[in-house]
């Protein structure tokens, strides 16, 4: 393994504010970034040295883009599998694609994660109302909808009451192929995020205790209450399989509830993930930095506290306009991903404070 040399070019496929966060980690190292995003406008090419505006399945422009860069990576977990297998010969492609590809099916994540031996929620393939009718007889009500693929955020989501008109709920979900899941009766939510190096050193930031509203993240804080941290180890050791059995390399962040009945795993990212904000100051070595330093072959950071706690707010659509008011409080960090119209339930920014 040999270290990428400052000055090299980090190629990364998505342009949002992940994507921004991770070419500002990049910068700091002396890396350069160029960003591949099909979007006329991305918050990541603003902090980039280059930015190719292309669709994903562009095999020319992908090809041209990946023969610029040294490393590639992604921070949108829904680019096309396909095209990438085009490019990974051209320059180290980290996460693998195999990552990807399980992370962009439901249904394939979670028998990932059942096949190393995890929990989850029951769970039916819908394919049509016939299909949906069954897979509520045998996950029961309340059950959620979601669509296999392209959700997030709560998108592509119903949520399923005993009696409730199926054909309504299939209607909301466009028809889509979709996983029926059995409503879980969490106390709390939580993540585990890990970086995985080159050599397969595996290190994990504190567990961050996740709210959601909305099926949105509201707030994370670490360290997480007692309740999550009993079910810590366990969850730690499924995430770490999920990635050696993937040979995993940069951030990989697995979503869990915690149940009278341990971790139930819920959802995989294969990147750096929202409900690890809170480590670019409340951690010695951020998510987005050693993602960096996992894919440029370079030694893993500290990922201790950095303070005795740290929490995280997200800032949902108009609650970005508090920013004057944010920023009188003068141990808030303030951080604005530059999109321009704020809309409901759209990320605009989020904002950490550190308790000592
Ligand atoms: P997801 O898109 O799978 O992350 O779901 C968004 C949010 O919906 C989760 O963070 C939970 O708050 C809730 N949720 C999703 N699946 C379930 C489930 N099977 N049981 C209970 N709550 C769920």
């Amino acid at each position: 393994m040999t270290p990428l040399p400052p000055g090299s070019t980090i190629g990364i496929l998505g342009g949002g504010q992940l994507g921004r966060m991770l070419g500002m980690a990049a910068a700091q190292l002396g890396y350069r970034c160029h960003i591949y995003a099909p979007d006329p406008d991305s918050v990541a090419a603003e902090v980039a040295a280059e930015f190719t505006r292309a669709q994903n399945n562009d095999i020319s422009a992908l090809t041209a883009f990946a023969d610029s860069c040294d490393v590639l990576t992604f921070e949108f977990e829904n680019v096309p599998v396909d095209p990438l297998h085009e490019i990974e010969e051209l320059a180290p492609l980290h996460p693998p694609v195999g990552a990807l590809d399980i992370a962009q099916n439901r249904i394939a994540e979670k028998n990932y994660a059942r096949e190393l031996g995890g929990s989850t929620a029951p769970f039916a393939e819908v394919t049509d109302l016939e299909t949906l009718a069954q897979a509520i007889d045998e996950v029961g009500t309340p059950a959620i909808l979601k669509t296999i693929r392209m959700g997030y955020d709560g998108k592509g989501q119903a949520r399923i009451k005993a009696g409730d008109d199926l054909g309504q709920h299939w209607d909301m979900v466009d028809q889509q192929p979709c996983v029926a899941e059995g409503f879980v009766e969490f106390d709390h939510e939580f993540s585990v995020i890990l970086v995985r190096a080159q050599d397969g050193e595996i290190r994990f930031w504190d567990t961050p205790w996740n709210v959601h509203e909305n099926g949105i993240l509201a707030i994370s804080s670490a360290p997480a209450p007692p309740e999550i941290l009993a079910l810590q180890e366990t969850a730690q050791a499924l995430a770490a399989k999920m990635a050696d059995a993937m040979s995993y390399v940069g951030v990989l962040t697995c979503e869990f509830f915690a149940t009278a009945d341990g971790p139930v795993f819920n959802e995989m990212a294969p990147r750096v993930h929202n409900s690890g904000h809170w480590t670019i100051e409340g951690a010695i070595t951020s998510q987005f930095e050693n993602h960096i330093r996992a894919i440029c072959g370079l030694p893993l950071g500290d990922t201790g506290l950095a303070a005795k706690r740290v929490e995280m707010h997200n800032l949902i659509g108009k609650q970005a306009d508090n920013w004057p008011a944010l920023l009188a409080d003068g141990q808030n960090h303030l951080h604005l991903y530059g999109k321009g119209a704020s809309r409901p339930g759209r990320k605009m920014g989020h904002v950490t404070k550190l308790f000592f």
